[in-house]
């Protein structure tokens, strides 16, 4: 059972050397392993800032709060010791890596995070069943990370990589954006596959309710403003995608 735990944290963007602008104005929320939920708002709310604060972004500053997975201190941790500890980030705009190859990228986070190298023929065998199992097909192996992929080939390449992690808790950035209805699916199931592999807590964030049909929030939490507004459960995404986000955000805001 494990217990991921942001509490009363805040943050600011660094702009630039002398300008920085607070963001997350306090952000509660408890997610035990198992749980998904899904995180909901209007754009420029402050969701993905609260992904990378989480991440250990350099671009942002913690100013205050805590985030604990299972009472350890992650804010403390290096980046990379965060991905070790099980924490996992899919990022809203996956960055491109020319002239590393996915297989190498795959193994070499595998490695980081197991703690040991895997055997390469028992990694290609679980790194072909992974791609297999997310209608990737077996030449992206050799490609560089995300190098030329389309935006929907990197959704299914921050699953597949959520898949062969095995992190604890998953945060997963708009990994619904840009996907049409089949790779929706796929994506969807990938998610659920490493829930149901892992016990794994889920941080889902997104703008659409569409992608809640195959990955079911046990909760949903509306972002406004830096904070959650509101919480409920699932049927609080059907309510938002009727009424908008409008009584959440502030007049002239
Ligand atoms: P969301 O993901 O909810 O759309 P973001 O977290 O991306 O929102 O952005 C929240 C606010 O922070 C926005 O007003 C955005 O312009 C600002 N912001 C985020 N990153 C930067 C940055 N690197 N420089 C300046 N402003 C930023
Ligand atoms: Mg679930
Ligand atoms: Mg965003």
């Amino acid at each position: 059972m494990t217990k991921f735990e942001i509490r009363g944290l805040r943050a600011d963007v660094l702009i630039s050397e002398d300008e920085r602008q607070e963001i997350l104005k306090g952000v509660d929320l408890t997610i035990n392993s198992g749980e998904t939920h899904a995180i909901m708002g209007p754009n420029g709310s402050g969701k993905s800032t609260l992904a990378y604060a989480i991440a250990g972004h350099p671009r942002y500053e913690i100013t205050e709060g805590e985030v604990l997975l299972d009472g350890e201190n992650v804010l403390e941790m290096e980046v990379d010791e965060r991905a070790r500890a099980g924490v996992f980030l899919a990022m809203q705009y996956p960055v491109e890596v020319p002239g590393v190859s996915m297989s190498n990228f795959l193994r070499s986070s595998v490695s980081a995070v197991r703690g040991e190298a895997p055997k390469l023929r028992q990694f290609s065998k679980e790194l072909q069943g992974a791609m297999k199992d997310l209608s990737i097909d077996s030449s992206f192996a050799a490609r560089g990370v995300n190098e030329g992929f389309s935006g929907g080939e990197k959704k299914r390449h921050e699953i597949l990589q959520l898949e062969l992690l095995k992190p604890k808790v998953a945060i997963l950035d708009e990994t619904d954006s840009g996907l049409d209805v089949d790779a929706l699916k796929i994506v969807s199931e990938g998610i659920n596959r490493a829930q149901a592999a892992n016990d794994m807590g889920v941080m889902l964030i997104t703008h659409y309710t569409r992608i809640l049909n195959y990955v079911k929030p046990d909760f949903v939490h509306v972002f406004a403003e830096g904070r959650i507004a509101e919480s409920g459960g699932p049927e609080l995404a059907a309510a938002l995608e009727s009424e908008g986000y409008e009584r959440f955000v502030k007049a002239g805001a």
